[in-house]
């Protein structure tokens, strides 16, 4: 398999375009806006396996953890590839309570991961004020888990496609993937608006919107949703200086290095709809303000947008389909940042050895066929 086409230029698309790249394959990523500036432009760029996730989640969980340990190597790759420094953000991150439901909450998620033996600090309220002088005085517990850390997710992506570029890979912009075109069983190219691109092998990571390429059999269509994300920047200055990632109750506040403090996320099932609203916003300031009322005074710098794309079990669909060249790398939902690494590096090696890998094994397609038979 020697021309690898990509649809959907995102941070997964990307990553692997990237990696296929080094591994000696003609790649050509082809995207239908600016590459680069959709989902993984609009993230927090958080990096926590350990306060993303719940209690049933523990397949994905090992997935997110074995793609935090890959960070370092990415980036250090990413870095000589791009010429361009990525900030990583190791300062870890708190997940406070403001009253009492809020602790018993907290309490159930602290015993958990003491079980299953991740790494976890409980906080008293004061002592997490020590930690974050600025949240409320309502803040009543926490939870201190000291190796979360985050990316700044708009350096990675610029770094991506100029590596990309570096190893000779091509991204064409501004140009919709209509339909894949399969003979025989193998894929042989797709069809994009502005004519036929030839290829023996394409992978499908168009995000929320993978569900629409259209040549793919029905029965194949990975089952992902757009599931909405609004998100807020505020700039920081010298009296509020944050310095770790805090959880509050049902928003998350981040100081980014570029003095951004971010405010995060609605979660909304609104179709492809991509309009900030009031109700949202309205929302995430008024949590944001709960657990730290001194955001109060912060100037606005902007309210972003994105589509996470969502599978129907949450978890994302990583590998072939039984169609020869045919490859699925979509459903990230929350996670996708997260999961760039893994998705990369197994994705691409699975497509250069022709073994599939055992680290994806439970994020094939055909868990979904399965679900049906039953
Ligand atoms: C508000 C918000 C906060 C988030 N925070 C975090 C976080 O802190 N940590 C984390 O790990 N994850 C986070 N996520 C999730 C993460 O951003 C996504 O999982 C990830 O960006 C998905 O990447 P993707 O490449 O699959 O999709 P996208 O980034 O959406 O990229 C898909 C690309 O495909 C293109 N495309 C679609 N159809 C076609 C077509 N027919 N032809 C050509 N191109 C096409 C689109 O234009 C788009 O550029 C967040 C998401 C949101 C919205």
């Amino acid at each position: 398999m020697d021309k690898i086409i990509i649809i959907g230029g995102g941070v997964i698309g990307l990553s692997t375009g990237w990696q296929l790249l080094r591994k000696g394959f003609d790649v050509e990523i082809i995207e239908r806006g600016e590459a680069g500036k959709s989902a993984g432009w609009a993230s927090a760029g958080m990096l926590a396996p350990e306060a993303e996730l719940g209690f049933e989640e523990i397949e994905l969980f090992r997935l997110c953890k074995k793609s935090f340990d890959l960070y370092p190597e990415f980036i250090e790759e990413l870095e000589e590839d791009s010429g361009i420094h990525v900030h990583i953000d190791k300062s870890g991150s708190l997940m406070v309570g403001l009253d009492r439901d809020d602790n018993e909450r907290l309490r159930r998620i602290y015993v958990f991961r003491e079980e299953v033996k991740m790494p976890v600090t409980w906080l008293t309220g004061s002592e997490a004020r020590e930690l974050e002088p600025l949240l409320s005085p309502k803040c009543s517990g926490a939870i201190w888990i000291a190796e979360d850390a985050q990316v700044d997710n708009r350096e990675m992506l610029n770094a991506l496609k100029i590596a990309i570029i570096n190893k000779g890979g091509k991204i064409t912009e501004y140009t919709k993937v209509d339909s894949v075109i399969i003979e025989n069983n193998k894929i042989k190219g797709v069809n994009t608006e502005k004519g036929i691109v030839y290829g023996d092998g394409a992978i499908v990571s168009a995000g929320a919107w993978s569900k629409q390429i259209n040549g793919i059999p029905e029965e194949l269509k990975p089952p992902v949703r757009p599931v909405k994300g609004q998100i807020i920047s505020l700039k920081m200055d010298e009296n509020y200086k944050l310095q770790h990632m805090v959880r509050a109750p049902d928003v998350y506040i981040l100081p980014k290095h570029d003095g951004r403090i971010i405010l995060g996320a609605s979660s909304e099932e609104m179709g492809f709809d991509i309009n900030p609203t009031a109700g949202e916003i309205y929302k995430l300031l008024e949590r944001g303000w709960e657990a730290m009322p001194s955001i109060y005074d912060l100037p606005i710098i902007s309210i972003d947008v994105g589509l996470r794309p969502g599978s129907r079990d949450h978890e994302p669909i990583i590998g072939g389909c039984g169609i020869d060249g045919l490859f699925f790398a979509t459903g990230h939902f929350r996670h996708g940042i997260l999961l760039t690494p893994v998705t990369a590096y197994e994705l691409s090696g699975q497509i250069s050895t022709g073994i599939e890998s055992k680290t994806l094994e439970n994020f094939q397609l055909s868990r979904f066929f399965k679900e049906q038979k039953i």
